[in-house]
């Protein structure tokens, strides 16, 4: 893959590709972790004299301008990042040495087009605005649109620091990874995920899986599982991948207490019961306390992490308490520890845990999922020879 080292920059324009997609409130950004990412490879160009122009997207506008979509407030984030001026208003003006972001590329149809030649259209578009493309939005380097894919054929293209950082953590993950290696899984859907289990099977040593994901797993086993997150159309696929786990000799490791609840609410009262003990009135909200011990206890000896999706549904603080607990774990591993995910990256931080408390935080989520599943991401493969 081609990076910055291999880009003659001094004196040309830039367009760089970055992942500016954060949570906003009304026009207020919630969290600027993604901003922040994108700085040093705006900066390091800008202090190898090039002109850069960013192209970013913000939510799922759907091909037409949305004005609560607009990358107006990231451009002023990015300004005080930069500590100097970020225009927006005209990018192609901004002078020479200066910063300018576009604004959210998906407000044109052809960004996220099927169709090549409408993707390519755009893309020769953007090609008039620079001399070089440097791909930096890891979070989306597993699409093939325009502002990724597309014009990286039109344009001399190298990855960004950010892109090549996840790529060379990821790599280490999936080529002779640290032993034992182990993985934790949750979040809310199964379907997404069992690709990427069939893929681990064969490289890992342990799975410890909960989440909203854990019940068609319980399900798969005869258990009942209440009014629980269920998907119910997975149960046979996921048995499937229960015995080939037992066929290649990995450990599933699944909660053996759940805390369960009767309303999907924050003041819904919790209660710890067995795993096969799932009354029919009420839902699984977090893994119990047993099974932190226990899925700590997984995780002590362990070389190698990749953790991705909640225990449970942490936004609620009284069913946060397992997703702590895993945290916390990783916190103690002698090995390299790799949190993944958007809602996973967001619980760490809000449950307090500092950053650096982590070997890699992933920006991308889908990205590292469809990397870990051995998938061809189109924006990484148009940046190799
Ligand atoms: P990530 O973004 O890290 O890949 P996901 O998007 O797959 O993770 O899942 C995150 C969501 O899963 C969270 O919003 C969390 O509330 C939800 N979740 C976790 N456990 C449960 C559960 N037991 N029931 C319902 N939802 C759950
Ligand atoms: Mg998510």
């Amino acid at each position: 893959m081609k990076t910055l080292d291999n880009l003659e920059v001094a004196g040309k324009r830039v367009l760089v590709r970055s992942d500016l997609n954060v949570p906003l409130d009304g026009t207020t950004i919630v969290d600027d972790g993604r901003v922040r990412a994108s700085v040093p490879t705006i900066r390091e160009l800008l202090d190898r004299d090039a002109t850069v122009v960013v192209a970013a997207h913000l939510g799922r506008p759907k091909g037409e301008f949305r004005s609560e979509l607009s990358l107006r407030p990231v451009a002023n984030r990015l300004s005080e990042l930069l500590h100097r001026p970020v225009s927006f208003d005209a990018p192609w003006t901004a002078t020479d040495g200066g910063v300018s972001l576009l604004e959210n590329v998906r407000f044109d149809p052809r960004e996220t087009s099927k169709v090549d030649s409408e993707r390519e259209s755009l893309a020769a578009e953007y090609a008039t605005l620079a001399d070089l493309f440097v791909s930096d939005g890891f979070g989306v380097v597993h699409r093939k649109q325009a502002s990724v894919f597309d014009i990286a054929h039109q344009l001399p293209a190298a990855a960004g620091q950010l892109v090549a950082t996840e790529i060379g953590v990821l790599r280490r993950l999936t080529e002779d990874p640290a032993r034992p290696y182990v993985v934790v899984l949750g979040g809310s859907k199964v379907s997404d995920k069992l690709g990427v289990i069939d893929n681990l099977l064969d490289r890992v040593d342990r799975l410890l899986i909960g989440g909203g994901m854990v019940y068609t797993f319980l399900a798969a086993q005869g258990k009942s599982v209440g009014s629980s997150l269920l998907e119910a159309d997975q149960v046979a696929a996921v048995r499937a991948l229960m015995e080939r786990a037992d066929a290649v000799g990995v450990e599933i490791t699944l909660p053996s207490d759940i805390l369960v609840a009767e309303k999907f609410a924050a003041d819904s009262p919790p209660t710890v019961v067995s795993d096969d003990a799932i009354p029919d009135t009420h839902m699984g909200l977090d893994i119990g306390p047993a099974s932190s011990e226990l899925f700590a206890s997984r995780l002590s000896d362990a070389r190698t992490v990749f953790w991705n999706g909640p225990m449970g549904v942490f936004e609620f603080p009284p069913f946060a308490a397992g997703t702590k607990a895993i945290a916390q774990a990783l916190t103690t591993v002698d090995g390299l520890t790799v949190v993944g995910g958007g809602d996973s990256a967001a619980a760490v931080r809000t449950l307090g845990f500092p950053d650096a408390a982590f070997g890699h935080i992933s920006t991308g989520g889908g990205a590292s999922l469809e990397y870990l599943e051995g998938k061809t991401l189109p924006g990484i493969a148009v940046l190799e020879d």
